[in-house]
């Protein structure tokens, strides 16, 4: 059928064609191209055993399941695409995919002839397809473009996603033992998923691929540096590491990223190969964005920008809990005007002390610009939306605040009704309270230590509009060495957790069975980007 993006008609004569994709049986990816989410490519190979042996089962006595269906869910660009082709490559089974934003988006161009019976044939189609080709994976990636919690708002095209959504599990339910299908299901929002959708006996299993830790990454570089022609003097084992310790809070999208431009950057500079500074340079590039070299700020603004990255810098350096910082800039990027660059701490527990530390380290632009101005500006925005973000979760999430106690509220999310809302007006008023005298506490802490420090915000102020970069060593010179133990190469990430050797940690990848998805967002500490941002 092969409807790519430029066969995908828009006439009414399209009616019927799918626009799946049957990418035929030699899909080249294989396990060994998915790196760092161990747990996860475990989880899949059951299904590839299924679909490759199913006599080893049945020989058993063993009931192969009625409908093999998953859904991976994950941050974008963790690999789940990959993973679900890797299946079809590793079993050598046809790989049929759809989008599930696609379905939607024939249904708002073709019009009202595209129904059959009441039911959106595409769906239909989709899976009639499948079973033609089976065995084979049937890959719905982004399914919550139409899998969707049904029964809020009904306007036009959200009918039509209900019919789709309706015809799914009718679909799903027709599969026998022997059908020989396995149906998975791409996803970052698992939470809006239908309940009908992750029943027993439809997508019942979940599995998860959460963003890479150090070794992860490790083994996800090694995957992309393999096409790269690298300097001799590299030894490659030595430079994953390297490239992964710097590179906290990347997915593997990103590392791949990382890979390619070090590559483009080489060969721009003419270089016959890849070095350590081109993947260096590559790294900022993707945590930064471009750099808007001809930006022009006004001297005063500049002036205005430089403190505020140095109180930043300063509050963090001399700080025991921040994460160590990189380097200090005032060059524009994005939509930012200076950045605090920092390496995130592989961690998956904040302690209080923690959250509050990076809380006064964000504050820290707004006190140095109070302290040297006497006055504030806006760049201050988003930093002070992450604080109130950390804040609310340490007090509505953590149960970290004693006057509310050992509670844990979901964060109301936009569009959901109130009444969902589970605690009373007192809580809620208590919370508010609570929310400010946190960030109050952060802001007097910050604002004190500043004053105590402040010679040194100063020097770092005035020497970034002639540098506008400041280096860690820099750093060194101005401050003094940072008062606390850091942690910056890989051995040292990894030490205590079983081994210095990369991805054989299982914990990237977690799964549940027959468990539905919990209510609500699954919020993360606020860890913010590596970058705060103006
Ligand atoms: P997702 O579907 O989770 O958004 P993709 O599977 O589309 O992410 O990943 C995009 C690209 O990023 C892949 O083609 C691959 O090059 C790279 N990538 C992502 N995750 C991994 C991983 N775990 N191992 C190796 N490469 C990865
Ligand atoms: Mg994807």
């Amino acid at each position: 059928m092969g409807a790519g993006p430029s066969g995908r008609g828009r006439g009414l004569f399209s009616v019927g064609e799918t626009t799946a994709r049957v990418l035929k049986s030699n899909i080249d990816v294989r396990f060994a191209d998915v790196a760092g989410c161990e747990e996860a490519r475990l989880e899949i190979m059951e299904f590839v055993n299924f679909l490759k042996n199913p006599k080893q089962y049945q020989d058993l006595g063993a009931k192969i399941p009625k409908i093999l269906g998953a859904t991976l869910t994950g941050p974008p660009g963790t690999g789940k695409t990959l993973l679900a082709k890797a299946a079809a490559g590793e079993a050598s089974v046809p790989f049929i995919t759809v989008n599930g934003s696609e379905f939607l988006e024939m249904f708002v161009s073709v019009g009202p002839a595209r129904t059959l019976c009441g039911f959106p044939i595409r769906v239909h189609d989709m899976f009639t397809m499948a079973r033609k080709n089976a065995p084979c994976i049937l890959f719905i990636d982004e399914i919550d473009a139409i899998g969707r919690k049904r029964g809020r708002g009904h306007f036009g095209g959200q009918s039509e996603q209900e019919n789709t959504l309706n015809q799914m599990p009718v679909e799903m339910d027709g599969f026998n033992s022997a059908t020989n299908v396995v149906v998975l299901a791409g996803t970052n929002r698992p939470d809006i998923l239908d309940p009908a959708l992750i029943r027993p006996g439809r997508f019942d299993c979940q599995i998860y691929i959460g963003l890479p830790d150090i070794k992860g990454r490790s083994s996800i570089f090694k995957v992309h540096l393999r096409p790269l022609k690298l300097h001799e003097s590299l030894r490659k084992d030595t430079l994953v590491r390297k490239l992964a310790a710097l590179t906290p809070g990347f997915t593997g999208a990103d590392i791949s990223i990382v890979c390619n431009e070090a590559a483009l950057i080489a060969a721009w500079h003419l270089s016959p190969s890849v070095q350590e500074k081109h993947f260096e340079q590559a790294i900022e590039r993707v945590i930064r964005g471009l750099e808007k070299k001809t930006q022009v700020l006004q001297p005063r603004e500049k002036t205005t920008v430089a403190y505020h990255e140095a109180g930043q810098a300063v509050v963090g350096w001399f700080l025991e809990h921040a994460d160590p910082l990189l380097k200090v800039s005032i060059i524009p990027w994005g939509k930012g005007l200076g950045s605090v660059q920092y390496l995130l701490r592989e961690r998956h527990l904040y302690t209080r002390e923690q959250l509050f530390d990076c809380m006064c380290m964000m504050l820290g632009g707004r006190v140095a610009e109070q302290l040297c101005f006497g006055q504030v500006t806006g760049g201050a925005q988003d930093d002070l939306r992450k604080v109130t973000q950390s804040a609310y979760a340490q007090i509505v999430q953590f149960g970290m605040s004693e006057k509310l106690g050992q509670v844990s509220f979901n964060f109301p999310r936009q569009g959901k009704a109130l009444v969902e809302k589970l605690y009373s007006e007192a809580t809620a008023q208590l919370i508010d309270e609570e929310v400010r005298r946190l960030i109050s506490a952060a802001y007097t802490c910050t604002l004190d230590l500043l004053t105590r420090c402040w010679e040194h915000a100063e020097k770092v102020g005035q020497r970034l509009p002639e540098k506008e970069v400041l280096e860690k060593a820099d750093l060194v010179e101005l401050l003094g060495p940072r008062p606390f133990a850091e942690k910056s190469t890989y051995e040292e990430f990894v030490e205590g957790t079983g081994g210095l050797e990369e991805d054989i940690s299982l914990s990237a990848g977690l799964k549940c069975w027959n468990r539905g998805q919990e209510e609500g967002d699954v919020e993360q500490p606020v860890q913010g980007s590596s970058c705060s941002r103006w």
